[in-house]
């Protein structure tokens, strides 16, 4: 069987390595896919960045499988891929340790305006006072998506006097509230308005689908509370953008921590231009042992099914 990796350079070594133990024939190709001969590949090894959509599916006549090192799907039809009989495989669960340290990571650099700061220092100025932040403790701590991302993050911040709020409808309040990792500290709410109109950080882990896209739009920027926080390290299309900086702007909000973004890397220069958003470039999961993770689990399991 023949196997196209693409993004090299974003899959940890131990994961092409495995393949070609087994005997799999390898082949590296640019995340843009319009000039492989995808006709003569079985299985595609992808990232973040490379499409697999009907027009690819089309070419890619003997194509059994995508190997996907990562959890979001966003960037593969998934349907399209059942409907052909191709088999596609990630890598769930495998980064969620890194994105919710990064999420608490984002979440203070906001509060405490670290790279504000930062910048201050290094410009040689020392006007304290621009500082003075909010705490973390006594706030309610929005979770929107409690998945493996959304409950980590409940617990790594379970040693602060927060409270914590979930919108998950996909689980049962037993599912939310009795995780291990909630320690018996959220209430699940049934109703994502409410809980935005009760949190001063909102944080959104879900993944970017039809019903996600914009989950926090216009309408939703409208009724958080004054000087709330946005984080959000699951995908750009679930936040819009234009919304979002219109109520930064504004000072509605108290700002924003962003790892994702609608086009990336991000062209839209009047974020890029606001004090009060903190930025990385999609390095949520970007961590040893979670790069690792991501690329070797997504092999092993395409592996229990398929033979070279
Ligand atoms: P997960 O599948 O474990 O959890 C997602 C949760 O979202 C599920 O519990 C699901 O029920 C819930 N959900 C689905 N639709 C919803 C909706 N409309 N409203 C509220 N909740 C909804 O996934 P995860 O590992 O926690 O990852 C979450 C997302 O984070 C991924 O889909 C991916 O897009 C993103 N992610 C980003 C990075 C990064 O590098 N920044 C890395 C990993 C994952």
């Amino acid at each position: 069987m023949k196997i196209l990796v693409t993004e090299k350079k974003h899959l940890h070594e131990d994961s092409i390595e495995l393949l070609k133990k087994k005997g799999f024939e390898i082949d590296f190709s640019e995340p843009d896919l319009s000039k492989a001969k995808l006709e003569n590949y079985d299985a595609l090894l992808i990232r973040t960045y490379t499409k697999v959509d009907k027009e690819v599916l089309d070419r890619a006549k003997k194509l059994k499988a995508v190997i996907r090192a990562g959890v979001g799907l966003d960037n593969i039809d998934v349907e399209e891929c059942k409907k052909r009989g191709v088999r596609v495989y990630h890598s769930p669960g495998s980064n969620a340790n890194a994105v919710a340290s990064h999420t608490v990571a984002l979440i203070f650099a906001v509060l405490r305006k670290i790279a504000k700061a930062d910048k201050h220092v290094r410009e040689g100025k020392w006007d304290r006072e621009e500082f003075l932040a909010h705490e973390l403790d006594d706030k309610t701590v929005g979770i929107v998506g409690f998945g493996a991302i959304g409950r980590l993050v409940a617990k790594k911040l379970s040693g602060f006097d927060v409270d914590f709020l979930a919108y998950d409808p996909y689980l049962t309040k037993e599912q939310i509230e009795d995780a291990e990792e909630a320690k018996r500290r959220v209430k699940k709410l049934d109703d994502l308005h409410e809980l935005i109109k009760k949190s001063d950080i909102i944080t959104i882990h879900v993944p970017l689908i039809p019903e996600t896209r914009y989950i926090i739009g216009e309408k939703e920027f409208k009724i958080m509370k004054p000087h709330a926080i946005i984080i959000n390290t699951s995908r750009g299309g679930v936040v819009d953008e234009k919304a979002l900086v219109k109520y930064l702007k504004g000072d509605k909000l108290y700002g924003a921590g962003l790892d994702v973004f609608e086009e990336e890397p991000p062209k839209n220069r009047e974020l890029l231009e606001l004090h009060n958003v903190v930025l990385t470039p999609h390095t949520a999961s970007m961590t040893d042992k979670a790069h690792k993770n991501m690329s070797v689990q997504a092999v092993e399991s395409f592996l229990k099914d398929f033979k070279a």
